[in-house]
């Protein structure tokens, strides 16, 4: 026991002794010990009864506390309780000032901010953005169905995801149908989600100008490219011998940029489309197809092996898939010195996918690059992949094509062993193989 405490105890205890000592005195003068005690006795405990109603009164009524005045045990607990009740006060106080600074911030944020009962799925608290954004009016919203509310937006099945809801990029907003939104779903506790709208309408319009900018510029450059292709292949060279290697130069680099355009121009098509028209794709002749496509632009250099497993074809763009299957296949080739393999295999997958992989021997890509070589541009070693003719597009293409058919591209290499590049389909991608409508044999494809 605190020493101060200790002291309290003791008075109380003097005034009770000398209490009684009082009233055994006055018993004594008057003759009667007994009864006189016997209300000394009655009269401390109602004392204490009595200061024992008032803090428990006080307790009750949560009125300002007094702090006790004068010595002993009650008032020293009227100080811890006047004490106490002071640092509660003030802890409250601060609490409810930090509740109104965060209320106030997630009021003023630009993003609609609307906090959901995990629950029962109902609004709970929303922002002035949220109004704006969401057309939530307060207070008649409050409580209500977070998915009717927003009835426009695809919310059920999203919010029935819970924690693994994927954000919805693009909606557009309750409010104002002009207005597109980016959504994304916050369980920040175990009771309560957090569901985010941001304004993304300028942002969406300016990605829309870069593209026509680059789709304009791209059709732009085709027809004076065209022209001074034209050209350079109409001079022989034999009219102008000195300058034949400048001319070949010229050729090499007009045919760069032709490529260039036209991938560029690929790509901003690519861009524009949410989905592809899809059709079967006899993957055998499209296979023999690669085979040859790799001979080609290998020119003998390089063995090139092709193993069709999967016995099944592929649903999809025939042409979009051709020209991404073709892109890995040149690149195998491209990025393998002579003397290399190159090896396409078609298979199942262990859930019923498909995949296409090809495999190659060749120079191989440090770990670090593989995250961002599917970026517009990138590569390795700009030096070697000039040189061999390349232009920073091809898995760029390679990803939109796969993105509109719901499949993925899967990279993997070691450095001086060779790279894996492969496209992998869903089941749904998987079609029965129709034998005989140009379709060949595995034993057919792996003939060299
Ligand atoms: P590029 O036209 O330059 O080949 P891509 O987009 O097709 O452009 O490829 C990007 C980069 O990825 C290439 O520049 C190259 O460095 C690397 N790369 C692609 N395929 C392979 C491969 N099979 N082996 C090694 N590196 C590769």
């Amino acid at each position: 026991m605190p020493p101060h405490l200790r002291a309290a105890w003791r008075r109380t205890l003097t005034v009770l002794v000398l209490v009684l000592a009082a009233a055994t005195v006055t018993g004594l003068v008057i003759g009667q010990v007994g009864a006189v005690l016997a209300l000394a006795a009655l009269g401390v405990l109602v004392w204490h009864y009595w200061r024992l109603r008032r803090v428990l009164l006080g307790l009750t009524v949560r009125q300002r506390w007094e702090p006790g005045r004068g010595h002993g045990a009650w008032n020293e607990l009227d100080r811890l309780l006047h004490r106490s009740q002071t640092e509660m006060r003030a802890r409250k106080r601060r609490l409810l000032d930090m509740l109104r600074a965060y209320r106030a911030a997630a009021a003023a944020l630009p993003d609609a901010v609307v906090v959901v009962d995990r629950n029962t799925q109902r609004i709970l608290w929303f922002n002035k953005a949220a109004t704006d954004l969401l057309g939530l009016v307060h207070p008649r919203d409050l409580n209500a169905p977070v998915s009717e509310r927003l009835q426009p937006l695809p919310l059920a099945r999203w919010l029935a995801a819970g924690r693994n809801a994927e954000p919805i990029l693009d909606a557009p907003a309750p409010a104002d149908e002009r207005l597109r939104l980016n959504l994304r779903l916050i369980p920040y506790s175990e009771d309560y989600w957090l569901l985010v709208a941001r304004d993304v309408s300028k942002l969406l319009r300016l990605e829309q100008v870069r593209r026509d900018f680059v789709a304009n510029v791209s059709h732009e450059l085709r027809t004076p490219l065209t022209v001074v292709h034209g050209y350079l292949d109409m001079l022989e060279p034999a009219d102008f011998p000195e300058w034949e290697p400048m001319l070949a130069e010229m050729r090499r680099q007009s045919q760069r940029m032709t490529q260039l355009v036209e991938d560029l121009l690929t790509l901003s098509r690519l861009e524009s489309r949410d989905s592809l028209p899809e059709d079967p794709i006899a993957m055998a002749p499209l296979l023999a197809t690669l085979r040859r496509e790799a001979e080609a632009f290998s020119q003998g250099r390089h063995r090139i092996e092709v193993h069709d497993e999967a016995g099944c074809d592929l649903l999809g763009s025939s042409k979009e898939l051709h020209s991404a299957f073709s892109n890995l296949v040149i690149n195998a080739v491209r990025y393998t010195p002579a003397g290399g393999t190159v090896e396409v295999r078609l298979a199942r997958e262990a859930g019923g996918g498909v995949v296409l992989a090809v495999r190659d021997t060749g120079y191989g890509i440090p770990e670090s690059h593989i995250p961002r070589l599917t970026e517009r541009f990138y590569r390795v070693s700009s030096s070697r992949s000039r040189e061999s003719g390349g232009t920073g597009l091809g898995l760029s293409i390679v990803k939109h094509v796969l993105g509109l058919h719901q499949a993925r591209l899967s990279i993997e290499s070691t450095v001086g062993q060779g790279s894996v590049f492969a496209a992998h389909f869903g089941p749904e991608r998987a079609l029965p193989r129709h034998e005989g409508e140009g379709a060949a044999t595995p034993a057919a494809a792996d003939a060299p």
